[in-house]
C-alpha cells in the first residue's frame, strides 16, 4: 500500500493526493485548471445538488439554463462588473476562419446573460418577485495557483439564483431566504460556518453588497462556500429591467444573487477527513453501508448470503447499501472503503452468521460494535444519525477554537504564526486602515460578521491603525 499524506500534518498535499486516489477528479486533463470528473465525485456531487434542487423547489424558484456564450456588447453594459472580470474572461474572437463581428465571451457568470432576458420577461409587480436559478460550467482564466474544486478555471458546477423584486425591502428578505437556505444546506453536509459582510473593496463587481460564507479548513485558511449579493437597482438601470407599478408607474426591479459551487464538495472532504482519507456525511455518501463478508476455511456458514440479505433488507428502507464480493483480503477492503469515506462499514463472518449478528465499524470514530441481526435496520440509521451529528459537532469545535478575539496588530501576527485561523479586530470602518491592516497581517479582511447587529464593536475599542474609536470587529484571515 502507498505512504498516504497525513491530513493532520500535510494537509495540502492530502488534498491532492486524496482527490485522485478515491476517484473525485483526474488532474491530467491537458488544460492547464480544468480537470476531468470521475464517477465517485460525480454522485457526491450529485447527492449535494439533489438537496439544492429540493430546496429551490421549495422556496419557489425556477430552473432555468442559459447559452454559455454571451455578446460583449451585453458584458459591456455594467461599468463596475466589467472591470472586475475582465481579466478573467475567455474571448472568442473566430468562428471558422472568419472574425466575429460582435465577439463573444464565454460567461464567468451570468448577470449580463441573463438580464437583457429579465428586461423582455419582466412585465408587471404581478411578476414579483422573480426567483430562477441555474447549475451550469463558467469559466475564468485564473492566475493564481489553480487547485482541483477550489480554484479552477472552468468552475464545472456553478450555482447561481437570479431574483427580482418590487422593493429594497423584498430584496432584503429574499438575502434571509437564501442565508436560511444555505443554513439547512451546511447542516445537510455537516459544515459549522461563518457569514460576513464584505468590505467595499472586496464585493461583488456591480453589487450594492455582498455576503460571504466561509468554513475553516484543517491548516486554519479558510474557504469561501457561499456568497449572497444585493444589487439594488445597479444592473436592472444598465439592463433596463422596469415593471409597472399598480399605479401604473415604470420602476426598475431590485435584485439579488446566490451562488455557490464545486466548492461545497472540497469543503466537505476537507472538513471532515483524515489520516486515512475521506469521511462522508451519510447524507451525501454515495454508499452509505458497506457490507464485508468474511469467509472462513471450512466453515458452513454461508457469509455472502447472509451479507446480500442485510444490504436488501437495508435498500428497501431506502439506504445505499453495497456488498463488497471481490476476492481480496478483508482487510484490504477496509482500506479502500475507508480511503473513500463510507460512513458505516458491517462486518460478516462464520460466527456472526450462526449467531445471528453482525459487527458495526464507525468510520468517524473507528470503534466497533456487535448488534442483532435482527435490529439491524434501526441499528444502522441510529448509527448514522450519530455519525453526522459527531461530524458536525467535530468540525464546529475545530472552527470555534480557530476564531481569536484580539486588539492589536501584534497579538493578531501571533495567530496568523502559530495556529492560524480567524482573527477578530477593532476597526474604525475606513477602507485606509482596513487595507493597511490587510497588509500588516498579510491576509484578507472577510468583513464584518452578519447581521449586523453581531458586527458592533464593544465600548471604548480603539482602531489598531489610526487610534479612534473602533466601529465594528473586522474578521481576518488567510484564504483559500
Ligand atoms: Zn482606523
Amino acid at each position: 500500500m502507498v505512504e498516504r499524506k497525513k491530513w493532520s500534518e500535510e494537509f495540502s498535499e492530502w488534498y491532492n493526493d486524496l482527490i485522485e486516489s478515491v476517484g473525485i477528479i483526474d488532474k491530467r486533463y491537458p488544460v492547464k485548471g480544468m480537470n476531468v470528473w470521475l464517477p465517485y465525485g460525480l454522485k457526491i456531487m450529485r447527492n449535494i445538488e439533489r438537496f439544492i434542487h429540493s430546496e429551490m423547489d421549495r422556496t419557489g424558484h425556477e430552473e432555468v439554463l442559459f447559452p454559455a456564450l454571451i455578446p460583449e456588447t451585453e458584458f459591456q453594459k455594467e461599468a463596475e462588473h466589467i472591470k472586475g472580470f475582465e481579466d478573467e474572461v475567455y474571448w472568442i474572437t473566430h468562428a471558422g476562419l472568419d472574425p466575429l463581428d460582435v465577439k463573444l465571451i464565454l460567461r464567468p457568470t451570468s448577470e449580463t446573460a441573463m438580464y437583457s432576458m429579465f428586461s423582455l420577461w419582466i412585465r408587471s409587480h404581478a411578476d414579483l418577485p422573480f426567483k430562477v436559478y441555474q447549475i451550469v460550467n463558467v469559466y475564468r482564466y485564473e492566475t493564481k495557483h489553480t487547485r482541483p474544486l477550489i480554484r479552477v478555471r472552468e468552475i464545472s458546477r456553478f450555482f447561481e439564483a437570479h431574483t427580482a423584486h418590487d422593493s429594497y425591502e423584498d430584496a432584503e428578505r429574499q438575502i434571509k431566504e437564501d442565508l436560511e437556505i444555505f443554513d439547512r444546506l451546511a447542516k445537510f453536509l455537516a459544515l459549522p460556518y461563518i457569514i460576513s459582510k464584505r468590505p467595499e473593496w472586496d464585493k461583488f463587481p456591480g453589487a450594492f453588497y455582498s455576503l460571504g460564507a466561509e468554513i475553516m479548513m484543517p491548516d486554519g485558511r479558510t474557504l469561501q462556500i457561499g456568497t449572497m449579493h444585493n444589487y439594488k437597482q445597479n444592473f436592472s438601470k444598465a439592463y433596463d429591467i422596469k415593471y409597472e407599478t399598480e399605479t401604473g408607474d415604470h420602476e426598475f426591479v431590485h435584485q439579488t444573487t446566490y451562488g455557490m459551487s464545486e466548492r461545497l464538495l472540497a469543503a466537505v472532504i476537507a472538513v471532515h477527513g483524515d489520516d486515512r482519507g475521506m469521511v462522508l456525511p451519510p447524507t451525501v455518501a454515495p454508499i452509505q453501508v458497506v457490507i464485508v463478508p468474511i469467509p472462513k476455511k471450512n466453515a458452513e456458514a454461508d457469509v455472502f448470503a447472509y451479507a446480500r440479505e442485510i444490504a436488501e433488507e437495508l435498500r428497501n428502507v431506502g439506504l445505499r447499501a453495497h456488498v463488497d464480493e471481490r476476492d481480496i483480503r478483508p482487510g484490504r477492503k477496509y482500506y479502500d472503503w475507508e480511503l473513500k469515506g463510507v460512513p458505516l462499514r458491517i462486518e460478516v463472518g462464520p460466527r456472526d452468521v450462526e449467531g445471528r449478528k453482525a459487527v458495526l465499524a464507525r468510520r468517524d470514530t473507528l470503534e466497533k460494535r456487535v448488534v442483532e441481526r435482527d435490529n439491524i435496520v434501526g441499528e444502522v440509521k441510529k448509527t448514522l444519525d450519530a455519525i453526522h451529528g459527531n461530524l458536525y459537532s467535530r468540525a464546529k469545535s475545530f472552527l470555534d477554537e480557530h476564531i481569536k478575539r484580539v486588539d492589536t496588530i501584534e497579538e493578531a501576527k501571533e495567530v496568523f504564526e502559530d495556529r492560524r485561523g480567524i482573527v477578530e479586530i477593532p476597526w474604525c470602518g475606513s477602507d485606509e486602515c482596513g487595507l493597511k491592516m490587510e497588509e500588516e497581517l498579510d491576509a484578507k479582511m472577510l468583513g464584518i460578521p452578519y447581521p449586523e447587529e453581531k458586527a458592533k464593536a464593544p465600548e471604548g475599542k480603539r482602531c489598531p491603525i489610526c487610534g479612534r474609536e473602533a466601529k465594528f470587529i473586522a474578521r481576518f484571515a488567510r484564504t483559500y
